[in-house]
């Protein structure tokens, strides 16, 4: 569906078509041969062999320099390329965090030595990163965290505890947020942002299965784990600001809004070549969504690559693009009766099940609805 949304530009560029063909046909080769199947889950499955391919055809770290390994190319290549591999419910779990949010992070405020470590892997597909934010009791209001880090002998010692934490079971790092001083003499100046190495001697990881009975949450427990001066990210206390960045990144993109793409592509085409007039309200009013929300992302990311933080505007986007994910599976489920018989396989209704069960954490992880809300109005001057 999506090849009929070209972006701005885009039809005038015959590399940036040429780059859409070239990833599908890579995609449409790897389902035939069985390099992934589609099913539940979707894009969220993690497989390392999977990102290591797409980091040899150069697919991941797009927008990277070339210095550091990655490509040193525009946002609207990369924006094409993910836009092309979540639609198809390609695996990308695994180097998604590293990619989406960790390797532009680090470039704005990592130091050299971080960029020479760290990005030449994530742009290889190699690297694996989870986030590690949120906390027992403090989820929605970050600022109250109480996972500390004090001073040691050349860097700093870890005490505390995280929750919720995705791929932490996978992950070579975690991006942890700490607090670094207390919360009574500055709430959010007294926290910041370390590279930790989840290898390290005093993390425990312990599996959270979620509502599909998946592991895929931890709970992740730091006793004394030293965290070496070099992989403190930025400055110390100024964790909040970096973090206007990160979340914008986290919020933006097309995967807040692609993840059962190919759940409403299967629909209409089990809907056959004449659907009821129901159907094609329905399906049509969603399309038109779909394509509000490409634009809306792809504008954003070009804000991203100019070196703006558009915070507000990322809230705005994650709050539509998850309603209208959430929405998916709902919109699926009243035409299956009109559906042909004969289409509706397995297959069909584990990704249908599968997605119904997801939703609910849509509007919740990267931010909850009513916390983009409140940014959102705020901004306004309505709060
Ligand atoms: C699938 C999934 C993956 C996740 N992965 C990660 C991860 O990898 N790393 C990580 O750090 N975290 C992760 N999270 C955690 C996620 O970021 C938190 O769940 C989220 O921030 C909400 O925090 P909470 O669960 O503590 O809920 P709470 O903050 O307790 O919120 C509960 C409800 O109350 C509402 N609420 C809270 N405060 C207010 C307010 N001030 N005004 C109005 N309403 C309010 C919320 O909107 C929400 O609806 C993940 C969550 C999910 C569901």
């Amino acid at each position: 569906m999506l090849r009929d949304f070209h972006l701005n530009g885009e039809n005038a560029d015959p590399a940036i078509l040429a780059l859409r063909e070239e990833v599908r046909e890579f995609l449409a080769d790897e389902k035939s041969r069985g390099g992934f199947a589609i099913g539940p889950g979707l894009w969220l499955r993690a497989d390392p062999e999977f990102s290591a391919k797409l980091g040899d055809r150069g697919w991941v770290g797009i927008t990277l320099p070339r210095e550091y390994g990655g490509h040193g190319q525009s946002a609207l290549r990369r924006y094409v390329v993910t836009e092309e591999l979540l639609a198809s419910g390609a695996p990308l779990r695994y180097h998604w965090v590293a990619d989406r949010q960790i390797g532009p992070n680090l470039l704005r405020f990592g130091t050299e030595f971080q960029k020479q470590q760290l990005l030449p892997r994530i742009a290889a597909g190699k690297c694996c990163f989870c986030v590690g934010m949120s906390e027992p009791n403090s989820g929605s209001d970050l600022a109250s965290m109480r996972t500390r880090a004090t001073r040691g002998d050349n860097g700093w010692i870890i005490n505390g505890r995280k929750i919720w934490t995705s791929n932490g079971h996978r992950a070579h790092y975690m991006n942890l947020l700490a607090r670094t001083s207390s919360d009574k003499e500055d709430r959010r100046g007294g926290v910041s942002q370390f590279i930790l190495d989840m290898k390290s001697p005093g993390v425990n990881i312990r599996p959270i299965l979620n509502m599909m009975g998946e592991h895929d949450f931890n709970e992740v427990e730091f006793q004394d784990v030293f965290i070496p001066d070099e992989w403190v990210i930025g400055e110390i206390g100024n964790a909040w600001n970096q973090l206007s960045t990160d979340l914008a990144y986290e919020r933006s993109g097309s995967d807040r809004w692609l993840g059962s793409h190919e759940l409403l592509t299967g629909a209409i085409d089990r809907l056959g070549p004449t659907p009821s007039s129901t159907a094609v309200r329905a399906i049509g009013a969603k399309v038109a969504e779909l394509f509000t929300l490409h634009r809306m992302s792809f504008a954003l990311s070009a804000m991203l690559e100019r070196g703006e933080t558009p915070v507000v505007e990322a809230a705005i986007a994650k709050d539509l693009g998850t309603h209208f994910e959430k929405g998916t599976p709902d919109l699926v489920e009243l035409l299956v009766d009109e559906m042909r018989p004969d289409q509706f396989d397995e297959e069909f209704a584990a990704m249908l099940r599968y997605s119904r069960r997801n939703a609910p954490t849509m509007t919740v992880k990267g931010g909850a609805r009513e916390i983009l809300r409140g940014i959102i109005a705020r901004d306004l001057g309505l709060r």
